[in-house]
């Protein structure tokens, strides 16, 4: 690297440090392209994305389907508001419901809004169909959880830095340790209508729960009748091996949230998915967004569903992830205490003593692999689905002298 062109992702360092709000502690790269599984920075050095934007990437940067339905779409309309119909949320929603199984769906951006529909569904769901009393709705979450980042949503986060400074917070949720059936057993009340859970925890550190969890809430739900709200803006669209992580207990949710890679790694597209007895609930004017479900990001969503039933990526997650686990887990490195993971979603835990994840993150940075730590001590490793196999052994390479060092 010549000293001009250091000198160039310091200047962009240098303008995000001053006009950023620091809300984000980024890897020092500053990216100007990407295909596929790969990213390079300014200054020309190519790297292995590791992280696909927390999956929201997991058909690979630019796939061109993806970039081709959009240019399609932008050519043509992009914007009605919901206040007119368009011709593609009709049939990106139909798509939606095929590949889901569901029989209706409420488009949102982000992922964050997306829960917030399904917690207003389910309370109203409660208060209506359930005659829970006014007022009393109660949602069971779970420790570790990651949610979002909306008032909301913090509220209801075991996590004291992201409810830190920002209360008062909205009542009627209550929080039982994730992966312990007995404990949501214990929680529920007459007044319970909904178990929110991730089917594995992703920001929380790619915490696995117990087999058969899902399932004995799924029994719960049923026998307590409580809507089970599955958040796989993370876990969904074939990142843990399945099409949704659910599927591995055969668990059905009563709500399925989606976001993430639903946008194809290109424009952000959320939904909210139910059947008519919790959809029901929504009138004219209950809920909404300007963008949800606009020409653009209908258009987009329904190429990234496309791109990962057509190109098998769950398959494929399935397939690379417990090869690639394997390996990771045959290291024989002083660092480490765990390798878990399901599918292309795996976290390497190494030891708090060893300085936490992030100087490891840093030196697989050093040797052209971004991967970031989640929950101090976790390495995650969840590439683009598309990524080659012969890739993720070129990367063990590095990994290995990274974690033997
Ligand atoms: C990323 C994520 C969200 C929030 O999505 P945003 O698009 O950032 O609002 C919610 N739940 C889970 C499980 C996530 O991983």
């Amino acid at each position: 690297m010549t000293e001009a062109t250091m000198s160039k992702t310091k200047q962009y360092l240098d303008e995000a440090e001053r006009y950023s709000a620091h809300n984000y502690k980024p890897l020092p790269v500053v990216l100007d392209r990407a295909e596929g599984a790969w990213v390079w920075d300014v200054d020309g050095r190519k790297y292995l994305d590791m992280l696909a934007a927390y999956s929201a990437v997991n058909q690979g940067h630019r796939h061109p389907a993806i970039v081709a339905a959009a240019e399609e779409q932008m050519a043509k309309l992009t914007l009605t508001s919901r206040a007119f119909h368009n011709d593609q949320m009709g049939p990106f929603l139909r798509e939606l419901c095929e590949v889901t199984g569901f029989e209706q769906a409420l488009p949102m951006n982000t992922g964050a809004e997306a829960v917030e529909t399904a917690i207003k569904m389910v309370r109203k769901w409660g208060y209506q169909k359930k005659g829970v009393a006014a007022g009393r709705a109660e949602i069971i979450c779970c420790e570790g959880n990651f949610h979002g980042r909306t008032t909301t949503i913090v509220g209801f986060s075991s996590d004291e830095q992201y409810r830190d400074g920002f209360g008062p917070f909205t009542p009627g949720f209550k929080l039982v340790p994730y992966g312990d059936i007995d404990a949501f057993e214990a929680a529920i009340t007459p007044n319970t209508v909904g178990f929110l859970v991730e089917p594995v925890q992703g920001e929380g550190g790619v915490v696995i729960p117990p087999s058969g969890y899902l399932a004995a809430a799924r029994a719960l739900c049923d026998e307590h009748r409580i809507a089970l709200m599955a958040d796989e803006i993370q876990t969904g669209l074939g990142r843990t091996g399945r099409m949704f992580c659910c599927d591995w207990e055969g668990v059905r949710p009563d709500v399925l949230i989606v976001g993430k890679a639903l946008g194809g790694g290109v424009y952000p597209v959320s939904a909210a998915i139910a059947d008519r007895e919790y959809m029901d609930v929504f009138r004219p004017g209950d809920h909404g967004s300007t963008f949800g479900g606009n020409p653009l990001g209908a258009a987009v969503g329904r190429a990234s569903l496309r791109v990962i039933v057509e190109e098998r990526l769950a398959e494929r997650s399935d397939e690379l992830g417990s090869w690639f686990m394997q390996q990771l887990a045959e290291i024989d490195s002083p660092h480490v205490t765990e390798v878990r993971g399901k599918g292309l979603m795996i976290g390497v835990v190494v030891r708090e003593e060893s300085g936490g994840a992030r100087p490891f993150c840093e030196a697989l940075q050093e040797r052209g692999i971004l991967a970031k730590e989640t929950h101090h001590t976790v390495i995650r490793f969840a590439p683009p689905l598309v990524i080659e196999r012969e890739t993720l052994e070129q990367a063990l390479v590095s990994i290995r002298e990274v974690l033997t060092a």
